[in-house]
């Protein structure tokens, strides 16, 4: 860690020292204390805490989206939304303190309560590909059912959290509440998985790093939620309206410069419209508008670092390009999105997640081979069904083995609905109603009535 670079130019936009172990055990001690005080804190006060953190957020909304901008790379109307995530999820869990509810169950000779306790200290470890979301996935949740939080972001996109924890203090968040601690994922990320007083990790990364940190979760039985990778299908049936899946097909992998675990990265088109459909993919990949990611027409930006650059086009290198778009020329980490067409599904390119703007192709040919196809993947995040046939659409998002499906849409995340992986794209849920209890752990106390 160090010197913190914008993609977009090359050019060094900050310094920030990363934490060593000592400086995360000292600031895990401080969460301890400030937890003591925090879980006590009461719930409409913890909730009007948390509205002007939300508050904070949103009067800072276009430092913080111009902030990401520079440091990530993201396109300003992306950054404003993300920006704009953040407060949302704020709002939506500072609704939670007062709603925290357990069961009163009918037993003989007293009374019977059940409580959602909150842990102690939550290490939320989070990715550069969303810095601002994703760190607010993890810490509005746990700070709303009482736990504290202490937040490592990613080395090459540290910028908006720390900002994010400033605007905390300044909502009144008490000292201790919410620590920012940039560093090295083999410093400070292991550091929360190995402290005994850190009581959960919530992780969003790669399957590679989820799955050791899993493995360290299991020496102290630590309670860990997984965001992991993802390698999702777009199924084109023959019978979908064919113009508006292409249409939108380029957006639903190169968002992001196709840095996002939903990244709808392998496109299944059923076979006798797999011609018309990538006639019609083509103006649109053309189309798509990679630029400095500050213009307001911006679509796409760069990669986040030369090196996954580097790694990218190890995937395109031999393989079939169909077609590609436009990037501009000059300093920065430029990618064009590429359109792939896969020989089979052994395809490298086809199986593993490139996490850039590379999407790949394959035609199918009936409903079995579809759903065979799409769920042939150790991932299973997300993906998208384009057909016109009800009950196709059910009958698909039902076998398709994913955490998040869109019928003739690619939305993945609302805030208030659940986002998770199966199998090996991650563990547990974040948002909507349910979040909130993997930040708690149930407790049953009983009360004797008898004289
Ligand atoms: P990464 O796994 O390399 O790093 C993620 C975070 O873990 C970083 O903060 C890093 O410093 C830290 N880390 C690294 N080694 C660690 C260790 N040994 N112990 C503890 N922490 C450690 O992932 P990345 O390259 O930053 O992000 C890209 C990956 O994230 C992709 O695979 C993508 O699919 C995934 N992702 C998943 C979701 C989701 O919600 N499912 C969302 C965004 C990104």
């Amino acid at each position: 860690m160090g010197e913190v670079v914008s993609p977009v130019d090359g050019a060094r936009i900050g310094e920030v020292r990363g934490c060593s172990v000592g400086d995360v055990d000292a600031a895990v001690g401080r969460a301890g204390a400030a937890f003591e005080r925090w879980r006590d804190v009461a719930p409409g006060d913890r909730a009007r805490l948390l509205r002007r953190f939300a508050a904070e957020v949103d009067a800072h909304l276009e430092e913080l989206a111009l902030l990401e901008v520079r440091n990530a790379g993201h396109t300003i109307g992306n950054a404003r939304w993300e920006a704009g995530n953040v407060r949302d999820v704020l709002d939506y869990y500072a609704g939670a303190p007062e709603r925290l509810t357990g069961h009163q169950i009918p037993v003989p000779g007293g009374l019977d309560v059940t409580f959602h306790e909150p842990l102690g200290v939550v290490g939320v470890i989070v990715p550069w590909n969303f810095p601002m979301p994703i760190a607010g996935w993890g810490l509005a949740p746990a700070l709303a059912a009482g736990n504290t939080v202490v937040l490592k972001p990613a080395e090459l996109t540290p910028l908006t959290a720390l900002r994010l924890a400033e605007l905390a203090l300044d909502a009144g968040l008490p000292e201790g509440v919410l620590t920012v601690l940039p560093g090295r994922g083999a410093v400070v990320g292991e550091r929360f998985v190995t402290h005994p007083a850190v009581r959960k990790i919530c992780f969003t990364g790669s399957t590679e790093v989820g799955t050791r940190i899993m493995a360290g979760c299991a020496a102290q039985v630590k309670r860990v939620t997984l965001e992991l990778g993802g390698k999702s299908a777009n199924i084109v049936f023959a019978d979908a309206d064919l113009a508006k899946a292409a249409a939108t097909a380029p957006s639903s992998v190169f968002d992001n410069a196709g840095q996002d675990c939903c990244a709808r990265s392998r496109i299944l088109v059923q076979r006798p419209v797999y011609d018309r459909f990538l006639e019609l993919l083509e103006p649109a990949v053309r189309a798509f508008r990679v630029e400095d990611p500050a213009r307001e027409t911006a679509e796409m930006g760069p990669l986040i670092s030369a090196a996954h650059r580097d790694r990218v086009a190890g995937y395109v290198d031999g393989a079939t390009v169909a077609f590609t778009g436009s990037r501009p020329d000059g300093p920065g980490f430029w990618y064009a999105p590429t359109v792939l067409l896969a020989d089979s599904p052994a395809d490298r390119h086809w199986r593993e997640e490139i996490f850039g703007p590379v999407v790949s192709v394959l035609p199918f040919d009936d409903e079995a081979d579809a759903i065979r196809l799409a769920n042939d993947t150790e991932y299973g995040l997300s993906g998208s069904i384009w057909t016109r046939d009800v009950g196709r659409a059910v009958r698909v998002a039902r076998a398709v083995e994913s955490g998040n499906l869109s019928v003739n849409s690619h939305s993945s995340v609302r805030y208030w609905t659940p986002f998770g992986g199966m199998k090996r794209s991650g563990l547990g849920r974040e948002l909507g109603p349910d979040a909130l209890h993997a930040f708690t752990d149930v407790k049953n106390v009983f009360i004797g009535t008898e004289e």
